[in-house]
């Protein structure tokens, strides 16, 4: 009573137009964190036609989460993840539309083989990975509680298996001075907007302190009122990123020191609201190594990670810390050819290439929870790395 892997892969291969369909109409209709009800409806509506399983919707109090569930109900619980939010301007140029496509075929791909699943297998659909931290609050809510290893993978330039993902939090500062006459009588203002651009110089100036990996990179919200008004008001907005949630710490304290020092010069009042992010990716290497294998399997030749390039943030990491999780990245355009968040990349999720990515990180993904399944030895190590 075993999975047949070749027939996984033969599976995906035969809901090939339907999973492609799903990852182009998401990429078609871009919706922004939280607001992504059509990409949820029809993830959940691919579910249900296709395996006839019933799709939980709303779980964990997200109206756009989702939950699905097959194999025998008992422990261990293998969770994989649908992203499906979109960025504001530039659409799916993260390619989470793969990533939903990928996680279904490969759900609907053992949902084939539910019989002889010993254990059970969860689909979860994890909405506002961009900005909103959605497997933050699910987490919180309590729905991964009883998943003992959870996995999804992640469009890319290059095939990795266990790139790492900084610690990061958002700080939005409001500085508020004295308007005045810019013309007229300048020497009664006091400039908010000065303040603002000042605290961008004055971070500029400590990046020297900064440890290797730290990422500190903003953007002006509000930069006055009008040209002939010395600034009242003015705002920006700062991402702080690092390897570590200590650099992250001291970093955030940094930039804060920075923003009242130019508030203190400019002679105006400066609030700091800060905002934790996400935390940094664990990878669990028991399983990442698994994905490898099956990678290869399926052609491809996986490195482990890449020094020569940078990392970015995200809600897998949180979860990370509380369950052995993976993160893999794969490649859907040439190496150094785009990279997320970019136009090209937005292009590269919509391409053949892109989506022949999707099916080989479906049969992947399905392939790896069979492997979990079927090895208790592997879940106990996996476990046991996660402690360590
Ligand atoms: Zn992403």
């Amino acid at each position: 009573m075993s999975v047949d892997r070749a027939e996984l892969d033969q599976s995906v291969d035969e809901f090939r137009d339907l999973l492609e369909g799903l990852a182009l109409k998401i990429h078609d209709h871009p919706e922004l964190r939280f607001e992504e009800h059509k990409a949820s409806r029809w993830v959940a509506e691919c579910v249900e036609q296709a395996a006839g399983v019933q799709v939980e919707r709303g779980v964990g109090g997200l109206e756009t989460a989702l939950r699905a569930r097959i194999g025998s109900g008992r422990a261990p619980c293998i969770a994989l993840l649908a992203e499906y939010d979109a960025l504001p301007e530039i659409g799916h140029a993260c390619g989470h539309n793969l990533i939903a496509a990928g996680a279904v075929g490969a759900f609907l791909a053992l949902a084939k083989q539910s019989k002889h699943l010993s254990g059970t297998v969860e689909l979860i659909g994890t909405p506002a990975e961009e900005g909103g931290g959605g497997k933050i609050r699910l987490l919180e809510a309590g729905v991964f509680s009883g998943v003992d290893a959870a996995m999804m993978y992640h469009p890319f330039d290059r095939d990795l298996l266990a790139h790492s993902a900084l610690s990061s939090s958002w700080l939005s500062l409001s500085f508020e001075g004295k308007p005045a006459h810019a013309a007229m009588a300048p020497w009664d203002g006091n400039s908010a907007l000065t303040a603002c651009l000042e605290t961008f110089r004055l971070i500029d100036s400590q990046r020297v302190h900064f440890r290797d990996g730290v990422r500190v990179h903003g953007f002006v919200t509000n930069g006055g009122q009008a040209v002939n008004i010395i600034p009242e008001r003015a705002a920006c907005e700062f991402s702080v990123r690092a390897t570590t949630t200590a650099e992250l710490e001291r970093v955030r304290g940094i930039v804060e020191r920075c923003a009242r020092g130019a508030a203190l010069a400019c002679g105006v009042e400066v609030r700091v609201e800060a905002r934790s992010g996400y935390r940094e990716m664990r990878n669990n290497m028991t399983m990442a190594r698994r994905f490898g294998a099956a990678l290869e399997v399926l052609g491809r030749t996986p490195r482990e990670t890449d020094a020569r390039i940078g990392a970015g943030s995200t809600d897998m990491g949180d979860l990370s810390q509380s369950v052995p999780s993976i993160h893999p990245y794969l490649a859907i355009c040439d190496e150094g050819e785009s990279m997320c968040h970019e136009h090209r990349f937005a292009a590269c999720a919509r391409s053949p290439r892109g989506l022949a990515t999707m099916l080989v990180a479906a049969k992947a993904l399905a392939r790896t929870a069979a492997d979990l399944l079927e090895n208790p030895e592997l879940i106990t190590q996996a476990k046991r790395e996660f402690s360590a």
